[in-house]
């Protein structure tokens, strides 16, 4: 049996791009993951189909498996020959008992490698704007804990030395003992007034950085609410500089917004939410799947020369149609020289993936306007028209296109189905918390939104969302289901929808 190997992996602080290539590569290809509370699990989804993931817990109060269950879990997996990858948060070799599992794994004779990671205070300190180190005022830095011994409730570290060292001091687990490690401080010679900072959650959306002084910090920790995970910094380095905030002054930091989009799709509209700060809750409202009946298809594709308009309404309409057809035609110019017409912009993005630039993409997003701009450019009178679709149907354009004496074929590729959301982490968390906004990107999202609204109901409590949509349409449908606007994007693009939300957040 080959043998195993049990590499011991830093997952960073929590912003998923701040994990190291080697540690991203090790979680695509092992056979086990063993992770900790602090991993953001959003790493996780990139790991193979039949990966096991094992959750050890270890949040504070509450271990969901002891050290030794977790380091036997590590020597059983190795010796079953599996790649194991043991993911911690930050770094393994700071305050991670990164050297008790490496000192396991050698004792019982299992190869391993350590994968460094960026540990939280060294995040935490570049998203806050702390210079951990700096030519006037900081020569050293400390990574001290703040935990106190288990057996003599005292603590581990004796503060007084470090409050001699003049650098800055960064303490990790001190957030429950925060006043009397700055009492200790002050105690040990440093004055009241040196200034101390917290980060909590550092390099999430859901960061918060609190600024004072050793005397004052912790009232300020307990006013705002700060709990674990959060690193204390002292010293002059830890002095507020608004200037260095380029992290919470981001324009959408601070919200919580909810994109409705399909959960295959919801990717590019979360990246640019996420760049500009936001908190993004991805409700995965609708699933949509390959649908297409063989003989429809077989049939159309037959006759493919015969129509002098191809049309799509939707990017998975494209996705779906090249799907289908390549799966029959190895060459993309089987499909001849009609003429295709696209309903938006991005539905012309998706089309120009398969190296085919539309004929015609009208200006405005809608199904009207695409038949519009259709019947503008030539009289379609008894000239055949394929329309692209998914199970829900395009009776408007359909229409629109009979009226004008079109032959309309339709070809469906595709199914929307109802999600469940009942136990879905992102619907939990709307329920309870609400949001501060909420983004329509289309029609069919606004309909699945009412569709779900028995798994969607807020508590009293929860902040109540503004709804932005991205153009007519879906205004449209909203205000027929009754969802008040708070304001449409200029254009029927994601860029303009996120315009849109950080004119009106
Ligand atoms: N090995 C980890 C530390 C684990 S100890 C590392 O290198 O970062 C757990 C402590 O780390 C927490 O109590 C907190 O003090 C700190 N911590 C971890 N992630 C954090 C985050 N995202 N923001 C602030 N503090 C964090």
């Amino acid at each position: 049996m080959k043998s195993g190997k049990v590499y011991l992996v830093g997952a960073g602080p929590g912003d998923e791009g701040l994990l190291t290539v080697k540690a991203s590569k090790l979680i695509q290809s092992a056979d086990v993951i063993v992770y900790d509370y602090l991993v953001n699990e959003k790493l996780l989804s990139d790991c193979r189909n039949d990966c096991e993931k094992i959750y050890v817990g270890k949040e504070p109060h509450f271990h969901a498996k002891s050290q030794e269950e977790i380091e036997a879990i590590l020597v059983k997996k190795a010796k079953q020959g599996m790649l194991v990858v043991r993911l911690k948060g930050g770094d393994p070799f700071i305050f991670g008992r990164g050297g008790e599992e490496a000192t396991t794994l050698a004792k019982d004779k299992i190869d391993f490698e350590i994968v460094p990671g960026i540990t939280a205070a060294i995040a935490a300190a570049a998203y806050a704007g702390i210079p951990l180190t700096h030519r006037d005022f900081s020569s050293s830095v400390c990574f001290l804990t703040g935990h106190e011994n288990p057996d003599k409730h005292e603590f581990r570290v004796k503060f007084k030395t470090f409050a001699e060292t003049g650098g800055t001091l960064c303490i990790y687990m001190g957030i429950g003992k925060i006043e009397p490690i700055c009492q200790k401080l002050i105690d040990g010679g440093l004055p009241a007034k040196t200034p101390a900072a917290v980060v909590q959650w550092a390099t999430l959306p859901t960061q918060k950085c609190v600024f004072s002084n050793l005397a004052k910090i912790s009232s300020v920790v307990n006013h705002d609410g700060i709990t674990s995970p959060a690193i204390i910094f002292v010293g002059e380095a830890a002095k507020k500089k608004k200037q260095l905030h380029w992290f919470d002054s981001k324009p959408l930091f601070g919200n919580r917004i909810v994109v409705t989009r399909r959960n295959e799709q919801s990717g590019e509209l979360t990246k640019l939410l996420e760049n500009n700060g936001a908190e993004v809750l991805e409700l995965p409202l609708i699933k949509i799947t390959k649908s297409c009946d063989a003989g429809i298809a077989d049939e159309v594709f037959k006759e493919i020369g015969s129509y002098e308009w191809l049309i799509f309404t939707s990017t998975n309409g494209v996705k779906y149609f090249f799907d289908v057809f390549l799966e029959k035609f190895k060459d993309i110019r089987s499909i001849g020289f009609l003429k295709i017409a696209v309903i938006g912009a991005s539905t012309g993005s998706e089309l120009r993936k398969f190296h085919i630039w539309p004929d015609l993409v009208p200006k405005e997003s809608s199904a009207d306007a695409l038949g519009k701009a259709l019947i503008e450019r030539e009289s379609i009178d008894n000239i055949k028209i394929l329309v692209i679709t998914g199970n829900q149907n395009r009776d408007t354009l359909i229409k629109k296109l009979h009226d004008e004496r079109a032959i309309v074929d339709t070809l469906q590729v595709y199914k929307t189905e109802k999600t469940d959301l009942k136990n879905h982490p992102a619907a939990k968390k709307f329920r309870e918390e609400g949001a501060d906004a909420i983004t329509f990107a289309s029609s069919s999202a606004v309909k699945s939104f009412i569709d779900q609204a028995a798994s969607l109901q807020m508590n009293k409590e929860a902040t109540k969302p503004k709804c932005f949509s991205i153009g007519k349409q879906t205004s449209d449908t909203m205000r027929k289901a009754n969802i008040p606007i708070e304001a449409e994007a200029k254009k029927a693009t994601l860029d303009a929808l996120v315009s849109s939300l950080i004119e009106n957040l």
